[in-house]
């Protein structure tokens, strides 16, 4: 398609089009068979999910990618006096979990091209908690944000050093890899969320929990049923109501065909928009690791300054061009969290700064795979010309 019609930031109705037969004849058997609940659709997911990630991995299908997060904490114990270091510039879902269980968000700054967790920076906010004395140093929630995998080898290693738990916020990535490996393998546990734009999406909310470890994926299983045990009616420990409903699991399974494809889409035409815009001052986001798969969930540019970044919008809107900005504010501006931010350091947490300036220069272009060269084509050429 080219011509100057309207382009959307997400498309998920194209993809409808192509699998509606399947997806109208999975639902129908759901409606059928009635296991509303833990149907056998959640565990073929599961299995092929886990399959997907690489030998070894399990699969627990939840309710969502903010339930798996906190399923994962719940599981380690992670509570009060518990800090748990996370970038400063993602979704709030990943700072709102350990708030909810007592612990203390950390943020940590994120590095200017990959827009990633900044592993030097981590380092120096878990010796300034260890320092303090506090505060336990307890996990790492790192975020592989807008699809480009967090430096992982880096992560693990301070986490390895520190005693901390690794947690894989991977919701935005579903599908990358780093040196020849899936997320889903790389943390101690990885969160998944099928929300519906994510790169696996539901038609609902839904998401997962992945792991190596087979006695966390247990916990994992028990926790999102209340905490039971081996029968409905034994209660272990304190859990949630948090499992993934049978016809989200049915809408995935229908999806899970088109994923290679999709993937290898995102992956062409991240690489059309780095090239269109090489060489024009726009700060494209790249990762560290040449080994990494990326699974743009996004693609996010970084404009000079807010200035530029807004006459760059205005200028793609009036061609059609929708845009977002992923995210306007970093976490520790954020009302609900500027408290914890304040006391988590008490003796002064050093500035986020590339956290800050982001929020004010990012702008996220449209990014699916149904996405045609013509489109890709027009948008950069939209945003060249809207720099001046
Ligand atoms: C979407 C998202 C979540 C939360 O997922 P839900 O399924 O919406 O609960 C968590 N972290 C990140 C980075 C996300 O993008």
């Amino acid at each position: 398609m080219t011509g100057s019609g309207p382009i959307a930031l997400f498309d998920i109705q194209t993809q409808q089009a192509l699998i509606r037969a399947d997806l109208d004849r999975r639902i129908a058997a759901v409606l059928d068979h009635g296991r509303y609940i833990n149907g056998p659709e959640v565990e073929e997911l599961e299995a092929r999910l886990a399959a997907f990630c690489g030998e070894g991995v399990h699969c627990v299908g939840v309710s969502s990618g903010t339930d798996a997060l906190q399923i994962a904490m719940m599981a380690e114990g992670i509570g009060p006096g518990d800090a748990v270091f996370l970038p400063a510039f993602t979704y709030t879902a990943t700072a709102e979990v350990p708030l909810v269980l007592g612990a203390t968000p950390v943020f940590v700054d994120v590095e200017e091209t990959s827009f990633n967790l900044d592993p030097s920076d981590l380092e120096r906010r878990v010796a300034l908690v260890r320092a303090e004395g506090r505060l336990r140093p307890r996990a790492v929630v790192g975020v592989d944000l807008f699809g480009l995998p967090a430096d992982w080898p880096a992560i693990l290693d301070i986490c390895r050093r520190e005693g901390m738990f690794a947690l894989d916020d991977a919701a935005q990535a579903f599908g990358a890899a780093l040196d020849g490996v899936r997320l889903g393998a790389w943390g101690d546990a990885t969160a998944l969320s099928f929300y519906p734009t994510k790169t696996l999406g539901c038609y609902g909310d839904g998401g997962a929990l992945l792991t190596r470890d087979a006695e966390r994926a247990e916990l994992y299983r028990s926790l999102r049923t209340h905490g039971e045990g081996r029968t409905r009616y034994e209660v272990l420990r304190t859990g949630m109501n948090g499992r993934l409903d049978t016809l989200q699991a049915a809408v995935l399974l229908a999806k899970l065909p088109l994923l290679e494809g999709e993937l290898a889409a995102r992956a062409r035409i991240g690489a059309r928009y780095d090239s269109l815009l090489a060489g024009s001052g726009i700060g494209v986001q790249a990762g560290r690791s040449a080994g990494a798969v990326n699974a743009r969930g996004l693609y996010t540019v970084r404009l000079r300054d807010r200035a530029e970044r807004d006459r760059a919008a205005a200028a793609l809107k009036a061609q059609g061009i929708a845009t977002g900005i992923y995210y306007p504010r970093p976490l520790h501006r954020q009302p609900a969290y500027a408290e914890a931010h304040r006391t988590a350091i008490a003796g002064g947490a050093p500035s986020l700064a590339v956290s800050e300036a982001l929020a004010e220069r990012v702008l996220s272009l449209p990014m699916h795979p149904y996405l045609g060269d013509a489109q890709v084509d027009r948008i950069c050429a939209a945003l060249l010309a809207a720099r001046g």
